[in-house]
């Protein structure tokens, strides 16, 4: 059990309009959890779930699955906030007894919904007595996210009806696709929160390999921030909760201009809590009310990174 996460208010600073900003962990493996243990963190930001089923040989059945998810609820303290996405199966993680062509075959639609039927009752079951967020990969649409929100009710209704406890649930989607960015105000409304994930979002919008956009972790460009301004922006207009948890977050050379457009949940991978947080808690980002213009006239890579300096107030 991980008994001591360094205080959880250790990790909190206040944004100059009062916002409180929170640093969060982008968990792939159970073992990974005891690294939170001596790390700065307010709790789980994206445990990517497909990673825990890796190496099966079959499918993992409900009970496999709660046991594992119990295991991860009972290794944390019940305020640490643990954000679980369901899984996303992609080239990139792709576990052992799937193939290419299962994943992506759309006559599986029926096979992929039975298994996020099992996932999502092993996760609530697991989550009896306790706070817990679930958020879906991958979501574009409206028809989408609520056949998902649907689903998931109807699966909570369902474990109530059999005698199960669960706990209570936030329900949101990750923003990691152009159409999710360019529906997010129609989508907000459904969901409790948005998680924006760069690594997607730059793939897809820049028409680039998932590598590429990765290792493009240096390089926000131009119009992968104005649709991550957007979706902040809808986010906020709708009041629910936007946390940005892409590999972008590692670096640190946007994180004035991130907080400046109203984020203020940020995950990344554990090997970065310290550095986040030690440069938020330095950081004094000036109040710019030209911002939504300059971003709007934003051409350039360079632009971006020269927007960022200028929003720095000991730059200033
Ligand atoms: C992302 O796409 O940015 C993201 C956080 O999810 P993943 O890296 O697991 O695709
Ligand atoms: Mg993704």
């Amino acid at each position: 059990r991980v008994d001591v996460i360094k205080p959880l208010m250790a990790q909190y600073k206040t944004s100059s309009d009062g916002e409180r900003m929170r640093i969060l962990a982008n968990i792939n493996s159970v073992s990974e959890i005891n690294k939170l243990t001596c790390l700065p963190s307010s709790g789980i930001g994206l445990f990517r779930t497909e990673f825990l089923f890796m190496n099966c040989s079959q499918e993992p059945d409900e009970e496999q699955q709660y046991l594992v998810y119990k295991k991860i609820m009972d290794m944390l303290p019940s305020n640490y906030e643990i954000t679980f996405r369901t899984f996303d199966f992609n080239a990139d993680k792709l576990p052992l007894y799937m193939s290419m062509s299962s994943a992506f075959n759309v006559d599986t639609n029926q096979h992929h919904r039975n298994t996020l039927v099992k996932q999502l009752r092993a996760i609530l079951r697991a989550s009896a007595q306790r706070q817990i967020r679930i958020m879906f990969p991958m979501v574009a649409g409206y028809e989408e996210t609520m056949e998902l929100i649907d689903l998931f009710n109807t699966v909570k209704q369902n474990l109530t009806a059999q005698g199960y406890d669960t706990g209570r649930i936030k329900t949101g989607i990750m923003i990691e696709t152009p159409a999710g960015a360019l529906m997010s105000d129609a989508l907000a409304p459904l969901v409790d929160f948005f998680s924006i994930g760069t690594n997607d979002l730059t793939q897809y919008t820049e028409a680039c390999s998932r590598e590429a956009a990765t290792h493009r972790n240096d390089e926000l460009t131009p119009a992968v921030l104005k649709l991550i301004y957007l979706t902040v922006q809808n986010a906020r207009k709708h009041r629910i909760p936007v946390c940005i948890c892409g590999e972008l977050v590692h670096n640190l050379n946007y994180l004035a201009l991130f907080i400046s457009i109203g984020l203020r949940d940020f995950s990344v991978a554990p090997f970065y809590l310290n550095k986040l947080l030690e440069k938020i808690h330095e950081l004094e980002v000036r109040i710019d009310l030209n911002l939504a213009t300059k971003i709007n006239a934003v051409r350039t890579k360079q632009e971006i990174i020269e927007l960022n300096k200028s929003l720095i107030a000991q730059n200033f």
